[in-house]
């Protein structure tokens, strides 16, 4: 496709901000085109299941949502396409995007839907266990329940981990917290919360070597104290990761406002606008908060909404 692709709406992402995007912007008759990225489905595909997604009275696979969300995309005639934008020029009225494979489309409006990505340690036994759903999580609040009556533990030392480490809490018979260093980063209040919390044990100085486990599931941590170079073996069922999320931004740099840590910055507080007109942003991109599949799902129709109402007014 050499040709510049001129369409009404361009959805850039497709976790559930982006399908619920599509399925409003589709139902408006705005045709949207959704490229889906790099991660087909978004954070979710890399959870088990999904118990707090109104709607599910039984749960589901993280997954199975996922093409449910694209099945109702696509019957509403999405254009879901799999492929990524690796470059933007947002300085017109007609914004421009280009494909990893150089297709040049010509949008009148653009919903950002691009999430952000959990980080993790990168150790081989993590992402083995992460990819069989064994153990491995990086979101306390999708998972911990879970981890009911058992024994965690999570890395990281910030406002997240302390949220998630006092939220698992309440759900585990013991929390092990694993600070490499001899403090925390997180708030004061946040911290002293945690080192006040009974169940919790904190362990400073401490990283973390190797999760350990049957083949299947998690049975335990292996750490090292970098202060006596003491070795441990900790034995947990499930292994959280909270060292922070990355937001899947850095595309549209040149263009749409950040905050420093790169999410993009609402310009107009309570709707889906950008500091460029005609741009949208939806979900995790814009949300270190709450960071949940149903917020983004809201944030999806609003910036949906928001795009039609942009294109109505521009006589479209
Ligand atoms: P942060 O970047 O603030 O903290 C990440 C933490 O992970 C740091 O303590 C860091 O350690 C640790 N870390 C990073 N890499 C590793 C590693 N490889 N091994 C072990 N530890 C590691 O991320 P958060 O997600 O906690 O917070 C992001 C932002 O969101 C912050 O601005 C925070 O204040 C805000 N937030 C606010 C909340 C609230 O107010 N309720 C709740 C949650 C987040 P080190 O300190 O050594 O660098």
């Amino acid at each position: 496709m050499s040709q510049i692709e001129r369409i009404s709406c361009l959805i850039i992402g497709s976790g559930p901000a982006g399908y619920t995007a599509a399925i409003y912007a589709a139902r408006a008759d705005m045709k949207p085109v959704m490229y889906q990225g790099l991660q087909p489905g978004g954070q979710l595909t890399t959870t088990n299941e999904v118990e707090n997604f109104p709607g599910y009275p039984d749960g589901i696979t993280g997954p199975e949502m996922m093409l449910q969300l694209e099945a109702q995309a696509k019957r509403f005639e999405t254009d879901v396409r799999s492929g990524f934008i690796t470059r933007v020029d947002f300085s017109g009225s007609t914004h421009k995007c280009w494909t990893e494979d150089g297709h040049e489309i010509h949008a009148d409006t653009i919903i950002i839907s691009t999430g952000a990505s959990a980080k993790y340690l990168g150790l081989d036994s993590e992402q083995h266990y992460l990819k069989l759903g064994g153990g491995v999580s990086a979101c306390a609040v999708c998972d911990g329940f879970f981890y009911r009556n058992q024994e965690v533990v999570i890395v990281g030392a910030g406002d997240s981990a302390c949220e998630e480490a006092h939220y698992l809490s309440k759900l585990c018979t013991k929390v092990t917290m694993l600070v490499r260093r001899d403090e925390f980063r997180a708030s004061k209040i946040m911290a002293d919360r945690v080192k006040k919390t009974p169940n919790i044990e904190i362990r400073f100085n401490t990283e973390t070597l190797e999760v350990l486990g049957d083949g299947q599931l998690v049975t335990g941590v292996r750490a090292i104290d970098r202060a006596t170079n003491q070795e441990s073996e900790i034995a947990c069922t499930g292994f959280f990761v909270a060292i922070g999320h990355q937001p899947n931004t850095a595309v549209f740099q040149d263009y749409i406002d950040l905050d420093e840590t790169g999410y993009i910055k609402y310009a107009q507080p309570g709707t889906s606008k950008t500091n460029v007109a005609g741009v949208f942003v939806a979900g995790d991109a814009a949300d270190k908060t709450y960071r949940q599949a149903i917020t983004a799902a809201g944030t999806g129709c609003m910036a949906a909404l928001d795009a039609e109402r942009y294109l109505a007014a521009k006589g479209h």
